[in-house]
């Protein structure tokens, strides 16, 4: 038994696994040998791979603090969201998340499915491989886990019920700070700007009254509208993938919030690889290849999202006016719209705030990452200022070739 039989929370290490695991669920064999091993890469928890002979399975731990800084604290209530989200979305989209064993709230560990025949999408976006089945098994997901938790296919009494067990205050709050105010108001001094981008960012960005009008309303949208169960940190890093499926997971941000966040958020991860392979001093074939191949799949995901959300909306709308001849029409635009903004929103703060990402971190000559920088900062400004007109996969494109210009023309001068 473990240092005090895991009754009462400590931070587990390699060494507490073994009989940890023996002692919560019938998954090994008692006298099996287990190997572990520590494989969390993330700044926040404690993720743990525990091999027998013949299977594995994950264990993520939370620690009361993050690891990047310890007087960062953070609520032990996010093991539970994070469970309780895969839950309710492998019932909904089955296939599409890992399994969950068990989720222990005293040690504030969730033992799970081990994931080790996929690749993180991020990975292998980085690496140029292409997905051709990702757009239709991707756009399935987000449609059934989006429709089914909303008021358009759920009772309403129930989806109140659920908004109640989904709050998740204090991770909201982390989003509401780092991906809808901080990159328009530095206000804790902790953004991290490239100097080359400096001037940039506090003309485009920081004094821009227009601009920040524009993120007051997304902020205020993204704290307002309970409309579906959204996983509200969906990235490149958070889904695994395989020739034929995908796994979402690292779910400890969700809550019930407007629908676009999701599709907007992920889209700008897509942009970030775009903007990686477009940093790439020699353009040879594969990569000119693979950009075409990125922005083909945003299309293609953007198409097969509006058709199967109204296919969906259609067979299963519940409330009496839903179906009312337009609503549907009216209801996805506005979720699309909303999608454009969150993607100005995430390309901005992946950038100017606090948690930078590979992608753009990855690219070693610093003068090209600052213009890669400065181009995803173009598109997120054009995305956030023009989301009226950005509903289709084509649109999102026009504003990629806009920023590209704008770019270009900027280094001219
Ligand atoms: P955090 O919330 O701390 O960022 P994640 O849930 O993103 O933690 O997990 C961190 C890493 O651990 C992932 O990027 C992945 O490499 C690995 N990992 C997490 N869950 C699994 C799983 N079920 N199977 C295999 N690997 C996993
Ligand atoms: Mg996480």
């Amino acid at each position: 038994m473990g240092r005090n039989n895991y009754g009462s929370y400590f931070l587990m290490d390699t060494k507490d696994l073994p009989s940890y695991i023996k002692s919560k669920i019938d998954f090994f064999g008692n006298d099996e040998v287990l190997t572990v091993d520590e494989i969390g890469d993330g700044d926040v928890n404690y993720i743990f791979r525990v091999r027998g002979a013949e299977k594995s399975l994950i264990v993520k731990q939370a620690g009361r603090v993050t690891r990047v800084d310890p007087t960062w604290k953070l609520t032990m209530d996010r093991g539970r969201i994070e469970t309780e989200y895969l839950t309710v979305q492998r019932k909904l989209t089955p296939g599409s998340v890992p399994e969950i064993y068990l989720y222990d709230p005293v040690m504030g560990a969730i033992i799970m499915e081990d994931l080790a025949g996929y690749t993180l999408l991020r990975k292998a976006l980085l690496e140029r491989r292409r997905f051709p089945t990702f757009a239709d098994i991707f756009s399935t997901y987000l449609v059934n886990a989006l429709i089914f938790t909303s008021d358009v296919a759920e009772d309403h009494l129930q989806k109140k019920e659920m908004v109640k067990q989904f709050a998740n205050p204090q991770m909201c709050d982390i989003f509401e700070k780092l991906r809808n105010t901080e990159p328009f108001i530095d206000l804790y001094n902790r953004n991290r700007i490239l100097p080359e981008n400096l001037d940039f960012v506090h003309r485009e960005f920081y004094e821009d009254k227009v601009l920040h009008l524009e993120a007051a309303k997304l902020k205020f949208e993204f704290m307002n509208n309970p409309q579906a169960l959204i996983h509200s940190d969906l990235h490149t890093g958070s889904v695994f993938v395989r020739e034929d499926s995908i796994k979402v997971f690292d779910s400890e941000f969700a809550f019930f919030g407007p629908m676009g966040v999701d599709l907007g958020n992920f889209t700008a991860h897509l942009f970030f690889a775009w903007a990686n392979a477009d940093a790439e001093p020699e353009q040879a074939a594969n990569i000119v290849a693979f950009k075409q191949w990125l922005l083909d799949m945003i299309e293609e995901m953007f198409g097969l999202f509006a058709k199967k959300f109204k296919a969906a909306f259609t067979s299963n709308a519940a409330d009496v006016l839903a179906k009312t001849p337009g609503f549907c029409e009216w209801y996805l635009n506005t979720l699309l719209v909303e999608a454009a903004g969150v993607c100005g929103l995430e390309l901005a703060r992946r950038t100017i705030g606090l948690s930078h990402i590979e992608d753009l971190v990855s690219i070693e000559d610093e003068k090209r990452r600052a213009r890669a920088e400065c181009l995803v900062l173009r598109l997120a400004k054009l995305l956030i200022l023009n989301r009226d007109r950005v509903v289709r996969g084509a649109d999102y494109i026009l504003m990629l070739q806009q920023a590209v210009e704008d770019e270009k023309n900027n280094h001219k001068e």
